[in-house]
C-alpha cells in the first residue's frame, strides 16, 4: 500500500515474509512438539512393548502350568478310578471269601441292628425271611428261641435271651458255645468295635466237639483196656503163681527126701528157678500196676517193727549161708504201731534189704529206724529208715542210673547177681506214692546205704512196747563180737535203767569175776566158742543170775542139755517187744547178786507202781499221776525230773482212788481213758470220799488225748478242775504243778 492510503507492495511482501517466517517458526515449533510427542510415544510404546513381553512370558508360563495341571488332574482321576476299582475288587474278594468260609460273620451297628452277614451266618437261621439287615439282635434272639433253632436245654427262654443280651453288654465278651437244632455246635466270638459296631464271628466247632467226644470215648476205652490189662496181668500172675507154688513146694519137699547128688541138683534147680520166676512175675506185675496208676495204698494199722522183723526172718537163710550179720536198730522210744500199707512197706524193705544181702558177701547188713523232728502235738511220725551194708557198693557214676527201670550196674562183679532191675524203680515209686523220698549213699568196694523218709500217722490207742518196770535188775553184761550189736543192746538196756558192760568174746567175759552183774546177754556164737559152751562155762564157775542167749535159729538148740543153763532165748534179729517181755519175765526176785559198790545211775528212771511204795513223804510235794501207758509214765517222769516232788504213778483209775487214800497227794494228774476204771469215774470216787470225810478238795488235772470242744465240759462235770492236752509238754506240766502247789511248798529242786 502506498502513502496515500493504498497498500505498499514491499510492506505487503514484508508482511507476507513475516507471516511466512512466523508460520515457519510455528511449524518448527509444532514440529518440535510433534517430535517430542513422538519420542514420548515411542518411549511409551517401548515400555508397553516391554510389558507386553513380560506379560506374554508370564502368560506362557501360566499356560504351561495350566497344561501341566490339566495332565495331573487326568492322572489323579485315573488313579482314583483305579483305586476305586481295586477297593471294589478287595471288598468283593473279602465278601467272596467271607461267603465261602463255613463260619458265620456278621456286623451289627451301634444300635445292634444287623448291617451285613455272610451266607454261613444267615444259614444258621434256616432261611427265615425276617432275619435280614435291619433286624435287631433282640429280634434274632427271640426268633431263634421261638423257632427252636437253638438248643437252650432246660433254661427258661426269656432267661436265655436275657443272658445272651446281657453278654453283649459286657466289656469283655466271653466266647459262647451254642448247640443248634441240627446238632451243629457254634462258638460265638463277639467284639465291639470302636465306632460301636459289633462284629460277630460264629465258628462252626462241630468237628472239634465231635473229636473231643471221640477222644473222650477212646480214652474211656483205653482206660478200660488198661484196666483189663491190669486185671489180666493180675489174673495171669495169680494163675502162674498158683502152679508155681506147686512146683516150688514140691521141689522143696523133694529136696528133703533121699536123693542122689544129681537128683538133688535137679530138684534144687527147679526150686531156685521157680523162686526166681516168681520174683520176676511179681516185679513185672507191680511195675505195670504202678505205671497204669492202678496201684493204690491200703492203709491199715500195723506194727512196723514186726514187719521189719518178718522181712529179716525171710532173709535169714541167705544171710546164714553167706555168713553175714543181719541187724535191726529200732529207736528205743519210737512207737511201733502206725497206719500205713504194711504190704507195700514190706515190699520196700524186702527190696532194699534183699539188695543189701544180695550185694554183700561179708560184714553186715543193718536196718535202722529213727524218728525225726520234734513231733510234739502231732499224731504223725516222720520216720527215717536206712539199710546199710558192707557190700560191693555202687560206682559213683552209676548211682543215679540204678533207680531207672531195668537198670543194673553192668560190670563183672555185679553181673553175677540175678535180678530184673525193677526193684529200685518200684521201691522209689512206692516211697513216692507214700509221699516220701528215697536216696542212696555208696562207696564202691565199701558198701551202700539206702534210706527213705516217710511220714505215717500213729496208730492211736495202740500200746507202744514199754520197758519192763518191775525188775530189780541194775547191771547187765552183753557179750557179742559185733560192735553194732553191742552198741544197740547197750543203748536199749541203758534206757531201761541198767548199767551195761560189754565184752567182745567168751574169753573176755570169763575173765570178769562171777556174779558181778545181774543179767548176762550173750550172742549165740561169740568168737572162740559157741554160746552154749559159754553158758556152761559161766554156770560152772558159779554164775547164778539170768543168762539170755541171742540166737537166730533157736530150733537148732533144742534137746541140747546145756540149754538148762540158759534162762531164755532172744530170737535174732531182736524185737524190742521181745527184749522187754523176756527181761520183764525175769521177775523181781533174783538169786542174790554181789552188791554193787555204787548204785546205777539210770538214764531213764523206771517208774514205780503205787502199790509197791504206799508211804507218804512229809516235806515234798506229793504228785499222783494216773496213767496206764508205761511210756507215757516214763515221759511224765522225765519231764518233772528237775522238780523236787514225790511222784507216784497209778496204772488205772482204781489204783488212783487207792493211791489217793494211801499217798494223800497234793495234786493229781489224771489220764481220762484208762482200763478198769477211767479217769472220770476215779475223779467222781475221789470227790465222794472228800465229801464223806470232809477232806479238802485235791486239785485234779485231767490229761486228755484230744482237745475237743465239748469234751472239756464233760470232764469238768466229773469234778476235774484243770486239764492239759496230750502230748504232754514239759513247761505246761511244770507250770501246772507250781500253780497247784499249796502255799509254802516249793517244788524247785535243790
Ligand atoms: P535188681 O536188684 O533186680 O537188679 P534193682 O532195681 O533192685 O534191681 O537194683 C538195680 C541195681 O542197683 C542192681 O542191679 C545193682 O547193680 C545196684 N544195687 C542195688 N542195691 C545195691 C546194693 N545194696 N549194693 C550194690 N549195688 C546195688
Amino acid at each position: 500500500m502506498t502513502e496515500h492510503g493504498g497498500p505498499d507492495l514491499s510492506a505487503l511482501l514484508a508482511q507476507e515474509r513475516r507471516a511466512r517466517l512466523a508460520a515457519e517458526r510455528l511449524l518448527e515449533h509444532k514440529s518440535k512438539e510433534l517430535f517430542s510427542a513422538n519420542r514420548q510415544l515411542s518411549e511409551h510404546a517401548r515400555k508397553l512393548s516391554d510389558q507386553v513381553v513380560v506379560k506374554s512370558a508370564e502368560a506362557q508360563t501360566y499356560r504351561t502350568e495350566a497344561e501341566e495341571l490339566k495332565g495331573e488332574n487326568t492322572q489323579v482321576r485315573a488313579d482314583l478310578q483305579k483305586a476305586n476299582k481295586q477297593a471294589d475288587k478287595a471288598e468283593r474278594r473279602l465278601w467272596e471269601a467271607l461267603e465261602t468260609i463255613q463260619d458265620g460273620f456278621a456286623v451289627f451297628n451301634a444300635r445292634n441292628q444287623l448291617v451285613i452277614a455272610n451266607r454261613a451266618y444267615m444259614a444258621m437261621f434256616d432261611g427265615l425271611e425276617c432275619i435280614r439287615p435291619g433286624a435287631t439282635y433282640q429280634d434274632i434272639l427271640e426268633i431263634v428261641v421261638e423257632e427252636g433253632l437253638v438248643d437252650i436245654g432246660f433254661e427258661d427262654p426269656s432267661a436265655w435271651q436275657a443272658r445272651m443280651a446281657g453278654r453283649w453288654q459286657q466289656d469283655r465278651i466271653e466266647p459262647l458255645t451254642v448247640k443248634l437244632w441240627d446238632e451243629r455246635y457254634v462258638k460265638f466270638l463277639d467284639r465291639r468295635a470302636r465306632d460301636g459296631d459289633m462284629v460277630s464271628l460264629a465258628l462252626n466247632i462241630t468237628e472239634t466237639i465231635r473229636y473231643e467226644e471221640k477222644l473222650k470215648e477212646e480214652r474211656t476205652r483205653a482206660e478200660s483196656a488198661s484196666r483189663a490189662k491190669s486185671a489180666f496181668l493180675a489174673n495171669m500172675s495169680h494163675e502162674i503163681r498158683t502152679p508155681m507154688n506147686g512146683v516150688i513146694g514140691m521141689a522143696d519137699l523133694l529136696c528133703d527126701t533121699d536123693l542122689t547128688e544129681e537128683q538133688r541138683l535137679f530138684a534144687e534147680t527147679i526150686r531156685g528157678s521157680g523162686e526166681t520166676l516168681l520174683v520176676i512175675i511179681n516185679d513185672v506185675l507191680d511195675y505195670s500196676k504202678i505205671e497204669a496208676e492202678k496201684l493204690t495204698l491200703q492203709p491199715e494199722p500195723f506194727d512196723l517193727e514186726r514187719t521189719i522183723t518178718e522181712v529179716l526172718l525171710l532173709l535169714k537163710p541167705s544171710v546164714q549161708e553167706k555168713g553175714i550179720e543181719l541187724m535191726l536198730d529200732f529207736d528205743m522210744f519210737l512207737p511201733t504201731r502206725y497206719v500205713g500199707d504194711p504190704g507195700r512197706i514190706r515190699q520196700i524193705l524186702t527190696n532194699l534189704l534183699g539188695n543189701a544181702v544180695k550185694f554183700t558177701t561179708q560184714g553186715h547188713v543193718m536196718i535202722r529206724v529213727t524218728g525225726i523232728g520234734d513231733e510234739d502235738g502231732s499224731d504223725q511220725q516222720r520216720l527215717h529208715i536206712t539199710v546199710e551194708d558192707t557190700g560191693i557198693g555202687i560206682p559213683a557214676d552209676k548211682v543215679d542210673h540204678i533207680f531207672g527201670e531195668f537198670n543194673q550196674v553192668e560190670d563183672e562183679r555185679n553181673r553175677k547177681f540175678e535180678g530184673t532191675g525193677l526193684g529200685l524203680a518200684i521201691t522209689q515209686k512206692l516211697v513216692a506214692l507214700m509221699g516220701g523220698e528215697l536216696w542212696v549213699e555208696s562207696v564202691e568196694g565199701e558198701g551202700s546205704c539206702f534210706g527213705f523218709r516217710i511220714t505215717l500217722p500213729l496208730d492211736e490207742g495202740a500200746d507202744t512196747p514199754s520197758p519192763p518196770h518191775n525188775t530189780d535188775l541194775r547191771t547187765a553184761l552183753v557179750i557179742d563180737a559185733q560192735d553194732i550189736n553191742r552198741m544197740i543192746l547197750d543203748r536199749q538196756l541203758s534206757m531201761m535203767g541198767l548199767r551195761v558192760t560189754t565184752r567182745r568174746s567168751a574169753e573176755e567175759a570169763l575173765a570178769d569175776p562171777p556174779n558181778s552183774v545181774d543179767l548176762i546177754i550173750s550172742d549165740h556164737k561169740p568168737p572162740g566158742t559157741d554160746g552154749l559152751a559159754l553158758v556152761q562155762a559161766l554156770r560152772d564157775r558159779g554164775e547164778r543170775g539170768p543168762i539170755l542167749l541171742l540166737c537166730s535159729e533157736p530150733g537148732q538148740l533144742d534137746g541140747d542139755p546145756r540149754m538148762q543153763g540158759v534162762t531164755a532165748i532172744l530170737q535174732k534179729p531182736l524185737l524190742r517187744r521181745d527184749l522187754f517181755q523176756k527181761i520183764g519175765a525175769l521177775g523181781v526176785t533174783l538169786p542174790a547178786a554181789t552188791p554193787e559198790p555204787e548204785p546205777p545211775a539210770p538214764v531213764m528212771p523206771v517208774p514205780e507202781s503205787v502199790a509197791t511204795e504206799p508211804t507218804e513223804s512229809a516235806d515234798l510235794l506229793r504228785v499222783l499221776a494216773a496213767e496206764d501207758n508205761r511210756t507215757n509214765q516214763l515221759v511224765f517222769r522225765k519231764m518233772v525230773q528237775d522238780l523236787a516232788i514225790d511222784l507216784r504213778f497209778a496204772n488205772n483209775g482204781r489204783e488212783a482212788v487207792a493211791a489217793y487214800q494211801d499217798f494223800r497227794p497234793h495234786m493229781i494228774f489224771m489220764d481220762i481213758s484208762m482200763p478198769e476204771m477211767d479217769g472220770k469215774e476215779a475223779t467222781q470216787k475221789i470227790r465222794e470220799i472228800e465229801a464223806n470225810t470232809g477232806a479238802p478238795r485235791t486239785p485234779i488235772c485231767a490229761l486228755t488225748a484230744h482237745a475237743m470242744a465239748g469234751d472239756a465240759d464233760e470232764i469238768m462235770a466229773a469234778g476235774i478242775d484243770h486239764y492239759l492236752t496230750k502230748p504232754l509238754r514239759k513247761t505246761a506240766i511244770c507250770d501246772k504243778i507250781e500253780e497247784l502247789a499249796p502255799g509254802g511248798l516249793s517244788v524247785t529242786a535243790g
